[in-house]
């Protein structure tokens, strides 16, 4: 039998270029997928959700995410690459049992729904094991998130067994292309592994037909021409997802563009951490659209509305510079908050290649919906819609739907008991942290 839900009068934010905004609309769900979206859908038969003093929008989309960072949150807020690398790769992953990755990518997980991503790929390097996989893959499937599992080595060179063992995952978890849970290959990439090692990443994910994301043009590491390095060796392609892309060339970000590639950027983690300053100007104007990504969790958090106001203050923040040291006044602001709502939804979409099922809040496509509560004391009154969405955090995120599945109402995540997660995450906090030191220097920080 069809269960069909009526979410009515809310203000409808679709993303949708034919059915644009709707000050008060409808969106008619039934089962997994949106199949009617406008100022009145009839449908009396559907279960009604109210959405008087809300915003429905398509969920957000985190193209870059370390869940299994999530239970040592907040360890890396005031940490340098090079502290991150030590401190997180070097001295904390090795530590992770494949119990602390299940419960880490859960919480992480719970995080994000909670805030509103209803679709997050998963950046895992962290298979010390081939159990580190099956316990992601259970804590990404336990949640009810959608996902993508980016299957990633934590150092190079690899282990012997991993490229057998991604073969693996595939064919035991994701036969289907068509389900909540899809897959990916995280490959180090030239900047953290060797640009031979990424012709094997890149010919392992093809023979699988997996996309595969790497982060490059990091910091000094960028300096290398890791796109140049790939391109010379036939790598560019549309199924490639580059995250970061600070310190590449601006040939090189056109050459991303030529060869149909995609770019997700974590604006708050480049600036914290000494990437480099974000690309996202420089990426548009070569004629790429990025997609946004909070990166390290154990670093900024897991806000997706944070990212949006951070790229837009990062951009911001360098179109005046640029202007100032011209002697000129920035006349309009080249990066609107519409754009970042966009990049939070259809070009994650995109970048994910799922912009036929996911982005939008489109007839046909999965009920991947958000319902932002705006009469509380920092959303009340909704003037400006993309704006207000910029301006959201979880305690807006009343409702959210993942494939017409309702996963938090009235506020509060469902299907889930929060106290044992939390119990069994701090277990798992306890055996890692204990006796973490770095070598480099750091800032101490009150208990
Ligand atoms: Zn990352």
């Amino acid at each position: 039998m069809t269960h069909r839900t009526l979410i009515t009068g809310g203000i409808v934010f679709s993303m949708d270029p034919e059915i644009g905004d709707l000050p008060r609309g409808d969106v008619l769900i039934e089962d997994s997928r949106i199949v009617a979206v406008g100022e009145r859908v009839d449908a009396r038969d559907a279960q009604r959700i109210d959405a008087t003093n809300r915003i429905v929008m398509p969920g957000l989309i985190d193209t870059h995410r370390h869940l299994w960072q999530s239970s040592v949150r907040q360890v890396a807020a005031d940490w340098t690459i090079g502290q991150y690398v030590e401190g997180m790769l070097g001295g904390l992953g090795p530590r992770f049992t494949a119990e602390d990755v299940r419960i880490a990518n859960l919480l992480g997980s719970l995080e994000a729904l909670n805030g509103g991503v209803t679709t997050v790929f998963d950046w895992s390097h962290i298979m010390n094991s081939p159990e580190h996989a099956d316990a992601a893959v259970q804590g990404l499937r336990e949640s009810g998130i959608r996902g993508i599992f980016g299957y990633g080595a934590p150092g190079s060179p690899a282990a012997p067994w991993y490229g057998d063992d991604v073969s693996r995952v595939r064919s035991t978890y994701f036969s289907s292309d068509d389900q909540r849970l899809t897959m990916a290959l995280a490959s180090l990439g030239p900047e953290f592994s060797s640009v031979d090692e990424t012709v094997t990443d890149l010919a392992l994910a093809r023979s699988l037909d997996l996309r595969t994301s790497l982060h490059l043009g990091v910091g000094l590491l960028g300096q290398q021409r890791s796109i140049t390095a790939m391109d010379d060796r036939h790598l560019l392609g549309p199924d490639v997802i580059y995250v970061h892309c600070n310190t590449c060339t601006d040939g090189e970000l056109r050459r991303i563009a030529d060869t149909g590639g995609h770019v997700s950027i974590s604006p708050r983690v480049e600036m914290q951490m000494g990437h480099g300053y974000p690309a996202t100007g420089r990426l548009i104007a070569a004629g790429v659209q990025p997609s946004l990504s909070v990166d390290v969790v154990s670093g900024v958090g897991g806000s997706l509305f944070a990212e949006m106001r951070g790229t837009l203050e990062a951009e911001r923040g360098e179109q005046n510079r640029l202007a100032l040291e011209r002697g000129e006044w920035t006349d309009s602001l080249a990066l609107t908050t519409r754009d970042a709502v966009r990049m939070a939804t259809l070009e994650g979409a995109r970048t994910l290649g799922l912009e036929e099922s996911i982005g939008s809040l489109t007839p046909g496509k999965q009920a991947d919906i958000l319902l932002l509560q705006v009469d509380l004391a920092n959303l009340f009154l909704v003037n400006d819609l993309a704006a207000a969405v910029t301006l959201a955090d979880s305690e807006n995120v009343d409702t959210v739907f993942v494939g017409g599945r309702l996963v938090k109402a009235a506020g509060r995540l469902l299907s889930h008991d929060m106290r044992s997660v939390q119990d069994t995450a701090r277990a798992s906090r306890d055996r890692l942290l204990p006796g973490l030191t770095l070598t480099q220097p750091r800032p101490v920080s009150a208990a």
